[in-house]
């Protein structure tokens, strides 16, 4: 199997993807970019095969920006050549597919629910290639383009409902400055696709820097491929942390980073009460992305121990526990590199040596995390300088929230609407509180503590209202969307779209997306069906 490029491909790599003006340019940018991509790394890796074309593919949702910042003009997808925009992103042949730029499935394996699933892979994703554009390199996916050879038992699908949310949400997360893959488009057919119910088919056009999991590893690690496993560890350090091989181990340094950014995240995610739903190792970005949108939801009534996914019966990715999970997953990721490690030491007593060092690095997510959830939780509550007992003021909130099943985003929003010298505004938080002397009583110890603050009212509420969203896409705004998406209407998915991409702004316009969920949001169940 051959990856490198032919000449038409190479020399398309040379215009600037900025000038892509046709649908013909657009394909050409994204595939010339393969030949020196992740499917490089070649057939151990990957299977490259065309995607599974959909009958008559239509424009469901479009994100302009991520259009713009892949270097084309958005407007392509509705003008003259919008059924070939469609029919491209569907995973259509819009033209004589040139061989050596047939998209990808990769392959990897995980643990699914805390227990060894072996290999899974690729079973309805399919890289496209590759995007260069203003310094910065992405891959560009579908997802739902059909089965793979890592399909298993699955039909290589996806559904209206679940692309539409990972599309918003991809989008969503990203405005609230939360790492994550992307999204360019969202793509519908009326191809019938059978879960509990027949549904529909789409196709969601995800971009990242990599979709590498911490599945990749374990992969190779299981199947004792050793030198495959240093490949695609290079691969990962030469692309995103050069820095790692001027440290004495590049693959701990490696190790490093990623419970760096896994921790991170995990104080992102918990800073505005998102749950992610199956945070299996599959679903691990090495990058420390949010990946794989599936069951996930934004919490409404706050519950420490919220499930989001309905399937999860035992509870294992609640809210509470995700933090402790991508610990979990951490190790599964060091185990998988551990034949890396410590590769220039020598033999005799090596492995000891091994064990301690990575063991060294692991304690580093709670020395991260810790702080890092700390720090979050300060700025969420207004607190510029830093003093002992925020953490425990921060506490507070969260047992008086989960007490009185207090809405997380209205919350914090509202929050910064409290005076530090008169409880005379408390109301729009006070109000979310069933228990009003509860309330009362923490907020009479934030007012002690905001005592101490410089800064007055009116900055704090200004950078309060930067980091607590008024916006998220609470699960019944994205139901409203999917309900008229089944009857062909798209408008609630634009608009919708257009209200999350500024999440920290005041949108009068959109107040009626900022309010308390109705009754009938509290019957919505979202499970791994997708
Ligand atoms: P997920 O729970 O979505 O992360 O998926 C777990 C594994 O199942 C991955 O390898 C997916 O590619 C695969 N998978 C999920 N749904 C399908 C489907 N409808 N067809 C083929 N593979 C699927
Ligand atoms: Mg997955």
């Amino acid at each position: 199997m051959s990856f490198s490029p032919s000449n038409a491909v190479r020399a398309a790599r040379d215009e600037t993807p900025a000038d892509a003006r046709s649908m013909r340019e657009i394909a050409s940018a994204i595939e010339a970019g393969l030949a020196d991509s992740f499917a490089a790394l070649g057939s151990a890796f990957l299977t490259p095969l065309p995607a599974a074309p959909v009958p008559d593919p239509y424009l469901i949702g479009l994100s302009r920006e991520m259009a713009e910042s892949l270097g084309f003009d958005p407007d392509i997808a509705t003008g003259p050549e919008k059924n070939e925009f469609a029919a491209y992103f569907a995973g259509n042949p819009t033209r004589d597919w040139p061989s050596d730029a047939l998209p990808y499935a990769a392959v990897y394996s995980g643990h699914q629910f805390g227990v060894w699933a072996g290999q899974l892979g690729d079973g309805r994703a399919l890289t496209l290639g590759e995007v260069q554009h203003d310094g910065a390199r992405v891959e560009v996916q579908l997802k739902g383009a059909g089965r793979t050879p890592y399909s298993r038992m699955g039909d290589g699908r996806a559904v209206l409902r679940s692309s539409i949310r990972e599309f918003l949400c991809s989008e969503a997360m990203h405005h609230l400055g939360i790492p994550t893959t992307r999204a360019l488009a969202v793509i519908g057919s009326d191809l019938p696709v059978r879960r509990e119910s027949i549904e529909t088919a789409a196709i969601v056009t995800r971009v990242s820097p990599s979709f590498v999991r911490f599945g990749h590893f374990e992969h190779f690690y299981a199947n004792d491929r050793i030198d495959d496993l240093r490949k695609l560890a290079d691969h990962v350090i030469d692309r995103f942390y050069p820095h790692c091989r001027e440290q004495d181990d590049p693959y701990l340094a490696l190790l490093d980073e990623a419970v760096r950014s896994t921790a991170d995240l995990m104080a992102e995610w918990q800073g505005v009460g998102f749950c992610h739903g199956v945070m299996n190792t599959d679903n691990m970005s090495i990058l420390g992305l949010t990946i794989d949108y599936g069951p996930f939801g934004f919490m409404d009534a706050f519950n420490a121990h919220h499930v989001c996914n309905h399937s999860d019966t035992q509870g294992r990715y609640s809210y509470g526990r995700q933090p402790q999970v991508a610990y979990w997953n951490l190790f599964c990721l060091a185990q998988a590199l551990v034949p890396l490690f410590g590769e220039n030491l020598p033999e005799e007593g090596r492995s000891e040596r091994v064990v301690e060092e990575a063991q060294k690095v692991m304690e580093r997510y709670k020395e991260r995390f810790g702080p890092a959830l700390v720090a979050k939780m300060r700025a969420k509550l207004g607190l510029d300088i830093e003093r002992e007992g925020d953490d425990k003021l921060a506490n507070g909130l969260f047992e008086i929230m989960h007490a009185n099943r207090a809405d997380f985003t209205l919350t914090f929003r509202n929050l910064s609407k409290l005076s530090k010298s008169d409880a005379s505004h408390d109301a729009p938080v006070r109000d979310l509180f069933l228990d009003r002397a509860a309330f009362d009583a923490w907020a009479a110890q934030y007012r002690e503590r905001l005592a101490h603050e410089p800064r007055d009212d009116a900055a704090r509420a200004e950078a309060m209202n930067r980091v607590n969203p008024k916006y998220v896409l609470r699960n019944h705004l994205a139901e409203q969307a999917i309900r008229q998406a089944n009857e062909k209407g798209f408008s609630e998915v634009a608009r919708l779209l257009d209200v999350l991409r500024h999440p920290y702004d005041e949108q009068p316009q959109y107040e009626a997306y900022a309010g308390l969920p109705p009754d009938w949001a509290g019957d919505l169940e979202v499970s791994c069906s997708s």
